[in-house]
């Protein structure tokens, strides 16, 4: 099952595909992760990725399709993938598409997390994620048992540096400027469907997994 999680940033993508690796076991590939990961390692990759995620930019088109091609490429994507804030440009969907035929691994379904603005500003700047294991919480719609400590593993947890209001701002204008406009491109390949992200995240994740239990890969 080749499964694309579209959304606006903070629509809830990281944590539903959280629950849908645990219900199918599939990897969860995030652009995003990866760019934070390379950051903190201080490689090349890091370094160019690191301005542009700070102001709310999209990284250049041509470095993301490069650790995306590499990244399905993967053995443990042979069995399908769940990715997560790729593509954010036409230019990514486009070329997205020529490396799927390449590999026979056509997206089985586009599912988008619909949430609208006003709420995105709040679920940004609430979020922590673990340090050690990524685990994503919110501090009121979804606190961890203890302030500041991830229920899974133990770890500390952080706010991500462009989790503030100002650089959330610029990138809520940057998906209405290059990401909406995917979700026309991926309803004319008939794979399309929408997910009324306001619901409760378990509620969220019902209806995730309802929708894809009726899909055969
Ligand atoms: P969110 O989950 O809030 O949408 P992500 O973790 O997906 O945020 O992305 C954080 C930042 O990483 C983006 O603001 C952007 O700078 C960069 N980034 C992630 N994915 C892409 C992509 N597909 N194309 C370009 N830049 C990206
Ligand atoms: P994205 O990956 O789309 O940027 P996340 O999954 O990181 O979004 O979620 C953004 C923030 O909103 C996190 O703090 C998360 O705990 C919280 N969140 C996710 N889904 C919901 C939901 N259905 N209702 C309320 N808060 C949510
Ligand atoms: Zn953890």
């Amino acid at each position: 099952m080749q499964l694309l999680l579209m959304g606006p940033p903070g629509a809830g993508k990281g944590t539903q595909a959280a629950e849908l690796v645990k219900k199918f076991d599939i990897p969860h590939i995030s652009t995003g992760d990866m760019f934070r990961a390379a950051v903190k390692e201080g490689t090349e990759l890091g370094k160019k990725a690191k301005a542009c995620m700070d102001s709310g930019k999209l990284v250049p088109d041509d470095v993301t399709i490069g650790i995306v091609r590499d990244r399905l490429a993967k053995k443990d994507c042979a069995k399908g993938f769940i990715l997560d804030g790729f593509p954010r440009t036409v230019e990514q969907a486009d070329a997205l598409a020529g490396i799927l035929e390449g590999l026979n691994q056509p997206l089985t379904k586009v599912l988008n997390i619909h949430v609208p603005s006003e709420d995105l500003i709040e679920r940004a700047i609430g979020r922590r994620i673990c340090k050690s294991c990524g685990a994503t919480y919110h501090v009121k719609f979804n606190p961890p048992k203890v302030e500041n400590v991830c229920d899974e593993c133990n770890g500390n947890l952080y706010q991500r540096a462009d989790d503030n209001e100002e650089t959330m701002r610029n990138r809520l204008s940057v998906y209405e400027d290059s990401t909406r406009p995917l979700t026309e491109y991926y309803k004319k390949a008939g794979i399309y469907l929408e997910i009324d992200g306001r619901q409760p995240i378990d509620k969220v994740t019902e209806e995730l997994v309802n929708v894809l239990s009726s899909v055969k890969d």
